[in-house]
């Protein structure tokens, strides 16, 4: 068997050549960055936790159809994928006026958004996925004339980004969670000729914003951006509620339990 070889090496993620052509291992790590890296720590148990909720959201939604590139979890740090060219476009949608929403658009601006207010209905936002710029926002118009995607590749994307936000918010309502914003990035997998969009990369409580429901704590990495602390009892508060685990531990030695 030959040895896997690093391609990628990402803030929180490692890409290595696959078993098969067309086929990468996704490898989660236990950094945590913010603030276009300025940012940094190391939080043991973040990476495992990641990889079971994201390949949690990540089954639940192929089985609604929605087209990923997961294809089978190999261990506690590590899911099998698909290789797809990567959109340089960090899409983000937005239930609840949070994060960088606020600081652009609240006070002191005429429109005075504050942290908390629900949106009339989803926004759907684009980022520029480029380190160096610290990854701006763009508008439509920015992808059609440098030609990051197509019309219809675009289209295809917010209708996924809309219907996976669907989804998601009931899912994690359920377990008594606001799902506020989070952050998708797509790709597009080759066969023969013709191209397909597939959400890529990850869904856990590193790109989404969790608030519970009822006494309205943060469940995800603002525990982090924020100095909060308790990111891992918060994530792994997410996964028991999702039904992932049975148990507290996840610190990648023991070993969580995992539901099956
Ligand atoms: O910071 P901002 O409010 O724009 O973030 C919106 C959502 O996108 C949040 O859920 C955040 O976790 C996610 N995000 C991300 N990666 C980035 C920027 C934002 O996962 N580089």
């Amino acid at each position: 068997m030959s040895k896997r070889r690093r391609l990628y090496e990402g803030k929180a993620k490692i890409l290595y050549t696959g078993p098969e052509p067309g086929t990468l291992i996704q490898h989660f790590k236990d950094d945590a960055t913010a603030f276009n890296a300025e940012k940094h720590a190391t939080i043991e148990g973040k990476g495992v936790l990641n990889n079971r909720i994201s390949e949690y959201i990540f089954i639940r939604l192929g089985e609604i159809g929605v087209a990923t590139h997961f294809i089978k979890t190999l261990n506690m740090r590590e899911q099998l994928i698909h290789e797809v060219d990567i959109i340089p476009l960090e899409v983000v949608v937005r239930n609840v006026a949070a994060g960088s929403l606020v600081k652009r658009l609240g006070h002191p601006g005429r429109l005075g958004l504050k942290e908390g207010e629900t949106l009339p209905r989803p926004l759907v936002e684009f980022y520029y996925k480029d380190d160096a710029l610290g990854d701006p926002l763009i508008g439509e118009d920015h992808i059609a004339v440098f030609g990051w995607a197509s019309q219809p590749e675009l289209d295809d994307i917010i209708a996924n980004a809309l219907r996976i936000n669907d989804f998601m918010t009931g899912l994690f309502y359920g377990v008594g969670i606001r799902l506020v914003d989070f952050k998708l990035e797509f790709g597009r997998r080759w066969e023969d000729e013709t191209s397909r969009i597939m959400l890529a990369d990850e869904i856990s409580p590193d790109n989404c914003r969790l608030w519970d429901v009822e006494n309205h704590e943060k469940l995800d990495k603002d525990r982090f951006r924020q100095d909060l602390g308790g990111l891992v009892d918060a994530y792994q508060e997410v996964a028991r509620r999702l039904g992932i685990f049975t148990d507290a531990k996840a610190d990648g030695k023991s070993g969580p339990v995992l539901v099956k």
